[in-house]
């Protein structure tokens, strides 16, 4: 803490360290790969639609702080988030003129505070559509409001029974709500195993689309594409997308990577925006059936150089990489040998005799020519990799690299 003044018992916890002193690891957010990202994804929707920067999840993981400065800096001004909390991080970093939107919870507490800030919400239920009035016409500004629809995912969705109702109440409370969008969301686009169900939603959705225009309760803009549809399927951009994972450099899985890889080629790229390094905190020399780190799950099968690193599952590094995980060291991978444990994990050095106490080591990213994925934390699917990304704790400092 700055200062000697003591802090009272009731004050929240910083969620960055406020002492000047070094966590056990660093992220360094590239933003020459986020502009990258960005330029490819406006070449797949066209110029017209408008990107919505999903940043849900603290970003998926890199700092909803830095990571919002940073694509406002390449022109991002819309984000999207899971809960009025993530909503309120996004408010503290932008400029008047960028759009705000809640696709997830927001309980009744936070209505009179999301509307006053001009905060656009999905709508999912009839009684939301008649309390964001109610609470519109009080705080004296209109609740902007998108109607995400029932098409067959069955998570959030107004069900199709009550989109009648819906539109009575739109009109009848014009004044007090503002129909800016219709939207829906695919039940796993990622995976082409799924592509009955998604034709059969965006059906759906378009049926809904003409009912409304008979009814003459028309959105401002109709958005149903996430990152994956926005890659591989023109045919679900509309006015707006909403990209989370293809941002970050990340295919949303490898269906998508074949599919627009085989239309466009090497022009299809996607760079990771996420560096996560830590350093070498201590090395020793094992015996031959000397057993390393916690219980029996690694003996030495031969004389070895061992390093240990002060990440482990508490500060971010998935337990499930004991015995199977690699980081980089000189450029060289080191396997993750033993268990992870909570503040650290051990590392096979044996190979790689120039390695010294200090030296730094890539978790994720690129050292010389060797690079540790995203991907490579998870080799099974696509999920586990954002969960990963998500689960980076808070508290280690992110850089902005240009
Ligand atoms: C998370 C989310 C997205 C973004 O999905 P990606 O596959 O990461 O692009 C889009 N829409 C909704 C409703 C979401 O919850």
């Amino acid at each position: 803490m700055r200062g000697s003044s003591p802090v009272p018992a009731s004050t929240p916890t910083p969620a960055s360290p406020v002492r000047d002193v070094r966590h056990s690891s660093r992220i360094e957010l590239s933003e020459s790969a986020l502009r990258k990202n960005l330029a490819f994804l406006r070449s797949r929707v066209g110029a017209k639609p408008i990107i919505s920067s999903v940043v849900k999840a603290n970003a998926y993981g890199h700092g909803i702080v830095p990571f919002v400065a940073m694509a406002q800096r390449l022109g991002i001004r819309h984000f999207s988030v899971a809960s009025s909390y993530e909503a309120s991080c996004v408010l503290e970093e932008v400029e008047s003129g960028t759009t705000i939107l809640i696709m997830g919870i927001l309980y009744s507490a936070d209505l009179p505070w999301v509307i006053e800030h001009g905060i656009e919400f999905f709508v999912f239920d009839r009684s939301r559509l008649e309390e964001a009035a109610r609470v519109a016409e009080e705080v004296g500004r209109p609740a902007r409001i998108h109607l995400e629809v029932e098409t067959g995912g069955n998570r959030l969705g107004l069900p199709e029974a009550d989109l009648g109702a819906a539109v009575r109440i739109l009109k009848d409370k014009r004044a007090h709500l503002q129909f800016v969008g219709l939207c829906t969301h695919f039940a796993g686009m990622e995976s082409l195993a799924n592509q009955f169900r998604i034709r059969r939603q965006l059906a759906r959705f378009q049926e809904i689309t003409k009912r409304l225009g008979a009814a003459r309760c028309v959105p401002e803009l109709r958005h149903t594409a996430c990152s994956a549809a926005a890659l591989a399927f023109p045919e679900t951009v509309m006015d707006l997308v909403r990209i989370g994972t293809a941002q970050y450099g990340m295919w949303p899985s490898p269906d998508i990577e074949a599919l627009v890889r085989a239309e466009v080629g090497e022009r299809a790229s996607l760079h990771r925006v996420l560096s996560w390094k830590t350093d070498i905190m201590h090395i020793k020399d094992v015996r031959e059936d000397d057993f390393v780190g916690y219980g029996t799950s690694f003996q030495a099968p031969r004389k070895m150089r061992i390093g240990v690193i002060p990440v482990g599952y508490g500060t971010g590094l998935p337990r499930g990489l004991s015995n199977r995980g690699q980081v980089l060291v000189h450029g060289r991978r080191a396997p993750i040998v033993g268990l992870v444990n909570m503040n650290a994990c051990m590392i096979d050095l044996t190979h790689i005799p120039a390695a010294e106490i200090g030296d730094e080591v890539v978790l994720v990213g690129k050292q010389k020519n060797n690079v540790i994925s995203i991907r490579s934390f998870s080799e099974f699917t696509n999920a586990l990799n954002n969960e990963f990304l998500c689960r980076l704790p808070n508290a280690i400092p992110r850089t902005v690299v240009r």
